[in-house]
């Protein structure tokens, strides 16, 4: 298993993406989440998207495997159960959570592999932040501030890279995974 965290906008999600693209031995596990969804985003591909209430009840029915409230506003959680079939099948498993959640799977599957993906600098992470203006300012100013707590928990990773050129990035993660080019 590998958990894949770091900031806001720093390419996590690009790079999952092209993992999944590529090794068709990946298992990327969809969290659940009680934000409303984004435009384009679909129910049961981007996320599972369900109330505050059936998080609740997730929670209470033990059904992730950690979660944690992101960014001040949402909860979001990943379910147990596919994870450990995914696992039992022998894929290669990959958790895309924040450091909340890092730090909760860490405690229960200290087996795990932590990777951290850092901006090329801060300028860069703001600029990219700002391209994506999928966000209201109140919500970068969050997620800004969010980011600058994580990366001051870079350290607490055993792996760390830089997501300035994608290839570069990816070829990285590959080997880190242990995944055949
Ligand atoms: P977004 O709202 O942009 O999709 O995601 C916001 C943050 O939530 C990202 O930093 C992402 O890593 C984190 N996140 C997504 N899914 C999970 C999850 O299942 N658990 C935790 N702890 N964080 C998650």
């Amino acid at each position: 298993m590998t958990v894949i965290s770091g900031p806001s906008a720093v390419g996590k999600g690009t790079l999952v993406k092209r993992l999944q693209e590529n090794f068709p031995q990946v298992w990327v596990s969809v969290s659940v989440t009680s934000r409303a969804p984004r435009e384009g985003e679909i129910d049961g591909v981007h996320y599972h998207f369900v109330s505050e209430r059936e998080f609740d009840e997730l929670i209470a029915g033990d059904g992730l495997l950690e979660w944690a409230q992101v960014h001040g506003a949402a909860r979001y959680g990943t379910p147990a159960q596919p994870v450990f079939q995914a696992r039992d099948a022998g894929r290669k498993v990959i958790l895309e959570i924040d450091l909340q959640g890092a730090r909760q799977i860490r405690k229960h599957l200290p087996g795990a592999r932590f990777v951290f993906v850092n901006p090329p600098s801060w300028q860069a992470l703001l600029e990219r932040l700002a391209r994506r203006a999928t966000e209201s300012n109140a919500e970068i100013e969050r997620r800004l501030a969010t980011a600058k707590g994580e990366l001051a928990a870079a350290g607490e990773f055993e792996h760390s890279i830089v997501n300035d050129d994608l290839d570069t990035a990816l070829a990285q993660l590959v080997d880190l995974i242990g995944l055949q080019r």
